[in-house]
């Protein structure tokens, strides 16, 4: 059987499109790239609200930052990005704070003026019940970062609504995401380069498939029949496939567990909602995790003031269905993703990528940086030089 394509990528997010640009613009070859929504761009799909003409990210808010600079010299190739830097705050108790936690929290919190020596010692000795341990869950880890009464009011709740899980079942990663400062510098991200898309995610993501070999076919769900469907392609050509790595296999291993999200949109007749893109709500008392008010994201555009656009965002487990948003990977969930690697292995000429591929928490530039390197470790070199496309299992 004939199939019009070199190699089929399955899913047009971040990762697909990396390697899909990749393999037309290095290689020339011919490259299908199919997603079972009706946009590309995966997650990072975003588009104008139609009555305030605000810039509204569709699948939750995505803030660019990373400190690779192949990466950064990468996306630049498609896109200028404005100098936003992303700064959080949370209301706890009638109260809002600087989030991360930072010297400004501290300080509020305790209602003192200790400086960054004095608040390491209060929270040294708050932590003091883990001191010396190396905790491996997101409760003990919490406490030990940061001290009892910060973590009970800033992390518990928030992170049980987020997860839905005992944060004692939740990996210490997750909060080692956060960063804890003790000076005043409420940036959310280290990283050395920040920004937001000047003229949005959707105009980035274009560019990127914009290629005469490059053929993007929406509405295709990979596992129904089509053109570039399971059954047509596989053995025919190279698959990269970004999809959920369980419903590959029929969930053979069982169902990996996933959290999504439910995004609630509302249009205000006001001007400004809450000073800020993003506020938190850490308490019990609120069924949302965090408010985001996209207008805050563009400062430098020139939008409605008579109008803004927020967004209310609920946390729950994902059920069949449902996009599976956010890994939650208890320690059951390791031990399936082992043996989806194992399967995944021996799966001939197909590749495993990106977020829901290798069920691993990956950034945008995260997502970038390993469709890079898949491109050059194997994909390249099996098309320049006949080398077997190996997963190894799925390790993007
Ligand atoms: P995705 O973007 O998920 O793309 C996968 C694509 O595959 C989807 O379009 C899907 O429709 C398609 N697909 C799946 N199954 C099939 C099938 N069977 N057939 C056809 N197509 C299929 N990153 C940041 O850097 N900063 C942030 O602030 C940030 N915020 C985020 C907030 C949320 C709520 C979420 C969910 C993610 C966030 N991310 C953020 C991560 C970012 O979305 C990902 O890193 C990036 O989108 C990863 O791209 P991907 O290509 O791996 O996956
Ligand atoms: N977190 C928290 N309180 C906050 C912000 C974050 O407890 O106000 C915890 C929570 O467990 C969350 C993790 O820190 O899952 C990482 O936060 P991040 O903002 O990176 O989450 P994301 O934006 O990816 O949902």
């Amino acid at each position: 059987e004939f199939v019009n394509a070199d190699l089929v990528v399955v899913g047009s997010g971040f990762f697909g499109l990396t390697i899909a640009e990749r393999a037309a613009t290095e290689l020339g070859l011919k490259v299908a790239v199919l997603d079972r929504r009706h946009h590309i761009g995966g997650n990072a799909y975003s588009e104008n609200e139609a009555q305030t003409g605000i810039e509204v990210h569709r699948y939750g808010a995505h803030l660019f930052h990373t400190s690779n600079e192949r990466v950064w010299e990468y996306v630049n190739r498609f896109t200028k990005f404005t100098s936003y830097q992303h700064k959080v705050y949370t209301s706890h108790k009638g109260e809002v704070y600087p989030m991360p936690i930072n010297l400004g929290t501290i300080n509020q919190f305790f209602r003192s003026a200790m400086s960054p020596t004095e608040a390491k010692a209060l929270i040294a000795e708050q932590a003091g019940e883990l001191a010396g341990t190396d905790p491996q869950n997101l409760n003990d880890k919490g406490i030990q970062l940061i001290g009892r009464p910060l973590y009970e009011a800033f992390i518990k709740h928030y992170t049980g609504k987020q997860w839905q899980t005992d944060p004692k079942d939740l990996p210490a990663e997750i909060i080692s995401r956060l960063p804890v400062r003790y000076n005043y510098d409420n940036r959310y991200f280290n990283d050395t380069y920040e920004g937001l898309p000047v003229d949005g995610y959707t105009a980035w993501i274009e560019r990127m498939a914009d290629h005469p070999n490059i053929e993007v076919v929406l509405n295709s769900d990979f596992f129904e029949d089509g053109e570039y469907g399971r059954s047509s392609v596989l053995g025919q050509v190279p698959v990269i496939y970004t999809g959920p790595v369980d419903r590959y296999f029929d969930y053979a291993e069982g169902d990996l567990s996933w959290r999504t999200i439910d995004l609630e949109e509302e249009v205000l007749p006001i001007e400004d909602f809450q000073g800020c893109s993003v506020m938190n709500y850490p308490d019990a008392d609120a069924a949302f995790t965090r408010i985001h008010e996209f207008r805050h994201f563009h400062p430098e555009r020139d939008y409605t003031k008579d109008a803004t656009v927020i967004m209310r965002e609920f946390s729950r487990f994902a059920e069949k269905g449902d996009e599976p948003y956010y890994p939650v990977n208890t320690s059951d969930d390791r031990q399936k993703l082992l043996a989806y690697r194992d399967l995944a292995k021996g799966e001939k000429s197909v590749l495993f990528g990106g977020r829901l591929g290798t069920y691993k928490y990956l950034d945008m530039h995260m997502a970038i940086g390993s469709a890079l390197s898949m491109f050059d470790n194997k994909i390249k070199p099996h098309f320049t030089g006949g080398a077997k496309l190996e997963s190894g299992g799925v390790d993007a």
